[in-house]
């Protein structure tokens, strides 16, 4: 029966995941259990490269890098699903509101035939009977039409207060699914955005933009020997030190691991170079202690490639020109700048530290 291969088959890829987290020595949390499940699966060809890619270089996959694969590859869709259902919930309560307001014009429309109805009456109306008829039957459709405002009074602002709890979540999902967790800078989906919309912008203002392609010399030297957290704390302080370089509408994301693309409007190369040099210098001084010892960690560098973008290309053709300079970058010794004018070194300040990683 197919559905009994199926399940067979389910068996496998669970016992496959399990002899995995096994293996790796991760904690076999729902998640780690989702990410392995999904890795021999199959089912998400991008996942299963990069983990093939990782356990290629490294051997391992630490617990940090299988939280942040499971963020990146299956955690993200979750949220993306969730905005979609806030937005849903969002529209249908729009739709009641939309309902009762239409209700509200009717009774208002009710009371205005009542009133008029009594207008009429009162017209040829002469003894008092009558009359006082006409005033009670008034009354008593005033009454209900103020009754029937308090309700949807009531119903309206606990409407509000949905939809603004309902939009806030929608806010919160959609946000935190373009951000990366680690740095609170845009992530890799979200610069692919940004990017886009500047090369659309580009075509209509004419005016250049300049790509930068940071990545920290000898990362893995550091979780080595300083464990992941610090790493991941060092990660945390270059891309402060380059949000904080950065002014106006440029843009720093993390474009995967222990890289960060920037982008800087309207620059040219030269100017791009210029800042690219500038943040080089400017995590270099920074000091780095590690925050549980107090232990000095030495000076992180990092190497950046800079390419400008030329009219008409792809994005992705900006992107790897930029990290053609980056790659040269590391090749001329780490700790400089490389644009693509000549590929030559820009910039590498006398007294820098060596390039022989940390201290
Ligand atoms: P190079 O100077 O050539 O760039 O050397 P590198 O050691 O920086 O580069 P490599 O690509 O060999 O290693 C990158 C390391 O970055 C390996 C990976 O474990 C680590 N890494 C990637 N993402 C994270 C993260 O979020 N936190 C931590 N702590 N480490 C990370
Ligand atoms: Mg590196
Ligand atoms: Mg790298």
């Amino acid at each position: 029966m197919a559905g009994g291969r199926q399940n067979e088959k389910s068996v496998q890829i669970a016992e496959q995941a399990l002899e995995r987290i096994k293996a790796l020595g991760l904690p076999a949390t729902p998640a780690s259990f989702e990410l392995w499940f999904a890795y021999a699966s199959g089912e998400h060809p991008e996942l299963t490269a990069e983990i093939n890619r990782r356990l290629a270089q490294n051997g391992a996959i630490s617990g940090a890098e299988a939280d942040r694969l499971y963020e990146s590859f299956l955690a993200v869709p979750v949220i993306a699903q969730r905005a979609e259902v806030a937005g849903t919930q969002l529209s249908d309560e729009v739709d009641q509101v939309v309902a009762m307001i239409e209700g509200a014009i009717g009774s208002a429309q009710r009371y205005g035939d009542d009133l008029a109805d009594g207008r009429h009456a009162i017209m040829p109306a002469i003894d008092r009977d009558t009359l006082r008829l006409i005033v009670e039957g008034l009354v008593h459709s005033t009454r209900e039409a103020e009754q029937e405002n308090n309700a949807l009074g009531v119903t309206l602002r606990r409407s509000r207060q949905r939809i603004d709890f309902l939009r806030d979540d929608l806010h919160a999902a959609q946000s935190a699914s373009l951000t990366d967790a680690l740095t609170g800078l845009p992530n890799r989906r979200h610069f692919d955005q940004l990017l886009n919309a500047t090369v659309i912008e580009t075509r209509q203002s004419g005016k250049p933009f300049a790509l930068l392609m940071c990545d920290i010399d000898h990362f893995k030297q550091y979780n080595d020997k300083y464990g992941h957290l610090t790493g991941d704390d060092v990660l945390r302080l270059v891309a402060q030190e380059i949000r904080k370089s950065l002014k106006g509408r440029d843009i720093v994301a993390r474009f995967g691991g222990e890289e960060f693309a920037i982008i800087l409007q309207q620059t040219g190369i030269s100017d791009a170079a210029l800042v690219a040099d500038h943040l080089r210098a400017a995590v270099l001084v920074r000091k780095v202690v590690k925050r549980s010892t107090g232990e000095d960690l030495g000076r992180i560098t990092v190497s950046i490639g800079v390419a400008e973008y030329r009219a008409g290309e792809p994005a992705e053709q900006l992107i790897e020109r930029a990290d053609a300079c980056l790659g040269e970058a590391k090749i001329g010794g780490r700790n400089r700048v490389v644009d693509e004018r000549d590929l030559g070194v820009v910039a590498l300040a006398p007294g820098d530290a060596s390039n022989a990683g940390p201290a």
